[in-house]
């Protein structure tokens, strides 16, 4: 499949504007690639339209391709249309006890999901978490889930037979607010399809449990299915955010697109395995690739891209060279470290690469730790971004409160901001090319 993109996107290698007949001829082939991907029809044929609309007209970047272009344009559009409004990763459990519903037919993965996600919640953010199986029919289902919260050393209900799903969660909210949870997770029953019972059931539960956030959890293989499912859900439960999970099998990850397209909710995080360590926040640029076809495809995009940010490279070295480096000098830094972090969890997905990200977030490398630093920057003044010397006392108040943060946080980014300029100060001397090969990337 993606030899047969590549094949037309090589033939498309003069150089000059994007022909409607350029469009028209990529177009098509993509069309299929998403069709093979489990795009759903109409959703593939919305998007192609959109895409088609978006891409007549464009200029040709100099030094890439009419097709290179095309991939571009297609991979942003995809990526767009994957991302939902805010970070993924992030749910909304303040307000402790915090309910989160876990719903999705049976063996989707919402134990074991629940289970990640627990740990995740403990070991990121220090939350107290209390698990709840409401698995009335299957008596292994709730021992399943003991045992796991044991495994990832997080509370669960004590089970107690003959209770209907609506009275355990009744039961876990109460132990959770006596307890001082800080999340309780209730873990519904599926069942092979959708049903009234299963509906009935999940509706009930969610009176009684008001939760905060209702995750869908989808197996990422089924395709088409998933859209089905997604929307049966939402229509009747109502769902602020979904989990794929199966993401590490050969799918090609088109149900993501065509759930974003017809449900409008946020894809929050991705299952990459049975391990419990196998959860990551949702990437779109990274099923944007799977979709289109991993490997030479997005390589290409890639190639593009580099073209792009060849030129603000450029910049900014000559800015380093007159020993220049201000805060928004760091914040593009920044934002090169966050594509890296599609990186690490690229590198989950290969076998043997565990330590290597594990080396990563010990470093603290971590998505979540850039994301704040770039809070600080964006709540600066445009003056303060070109001088941070100014910053005394109450305007560090200011911008740390701006922030979400502490003056704490922003003392240490403005340490290294200082850090990072001694260190373009001493790299003024170097000449252009070493910059651009080792320096850039390398910070
Ligand atoms: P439930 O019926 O929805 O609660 O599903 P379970 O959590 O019991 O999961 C069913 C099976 O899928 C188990 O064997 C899990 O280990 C497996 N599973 C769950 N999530 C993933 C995943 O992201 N990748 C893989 N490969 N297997 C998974
Ligand atoms: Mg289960």
């Amino acid at each position: 499949l993606s030899g047969r993109l590549s094949g037309v996107f090589d033939k498309l290698t003069r150089q000059g504007a994007l022909t409607d007949e350029d469009i028209s001829t990529a177009l098509r082939e993509v069309r299929v690639a998403l069709l093979e991907a489990d795009v759903s029809l109409p959703v593939a044929r919305d998007f192609v339209k959109a895409v088609s609309e978006k891409a007549r007209g464009q200029a040709v970047t100099k030094s890439i391709t009419p097709g290179q272009q095309v991939v571009k344009i297609v991979h942003d559009a995809l990526v767009d249309m994957l991302k939902g409004e805010g970070p993924a990763g992030e749910l909304k459990i303040d307000s402790p006890p915090a309910p989160i519903l876990m719903v999705g037919l049976q063996g989707s993965g919402k134990t074991t999901t629940t289970a990640k996600l627990a740990k995740r919640l403990k070991e990121r953010e220090g939350k107290r978490i209390l698990l709840a199986s409401l698995d009335t029919r299957r008596p292994a289902a709730m021992e399943q889930l003991a045992i796991l919260a044991l495994q990832v050393g997080v509370d669960s209900l004590p089970i107690v037979a003959g209770q209907t799903a609506v009275d355990i969660a009744r039961r876990a909210k109460q132990q959770a607010a006596l307890g001082g949870y800080d999340v309780v997770m209730l873990d519904t029953a599926g069942r092979l399809h959708i049903d009234d019972e299963l509906m009935d059931e999940v509706t009930a539960v969610r009176d009684v449990a008001k939760p905060r956030e209702t995750l869908l959890v989808v197996d990422g293989l089924t395709g088409q299915d998933a859209v089905n499912v997604a929307e049966q859900f939402d229509g009747r439960v109502g769902i602020s955010g979904v989990v794929l999970t199966r993401m590490d099998g050969d799918g090609r990850g088109g149900a993501a697109l065509s759930m974003r397209a017809v449900t409008g909710k946020p894809i929050r995080f991705v299952g990459l395995g049975e391990r419990m360590d196998a959860l990551e926040e949702f990437h779109p640029e990274r099923v944007a690739g799977r979709i289109l076809g991993m490997g030479d495809i997005v390589a290409l995009v890639e190639k593009a891209q580099e073209t792009l940010e060849q030129e603000a490279a450029e910049r900014m070295v000559k800015r380093f060279q007159k020993g220049q480096f201000n805060m928004n000098d760091l914040r593009s830094q920044l934002e090169q470290m966050q594509k890296m972090g599609g990186m690490q969890g690229m590198m989950s997905m290969l076998p043997g690469m565990g330590k290597m990200q594990k080396q990563m977030d010990d470093a603290g490398i971590d998505d979540r730790v850039l994301r704040r630093q770039v809070a600080l920057i964006d709540s600066m003044t445009k003056k303060e971004r070109r001088s941070p010397d100014l910053l005394q006392a109450s305007r560090k108040k200011r911008i740390a409160a701006g922030a979400g943060l502490e003056v704490s946080d922003l003392n240490k980014l403005l340490k290294m901001h200082r850090q990072m300029a001694d260190v373009m100060k001493k790299m003024g001397g170097m000449s252009k090319k070493s910059l651009l090969r080792g320096g850039l990337g390398a910070m």
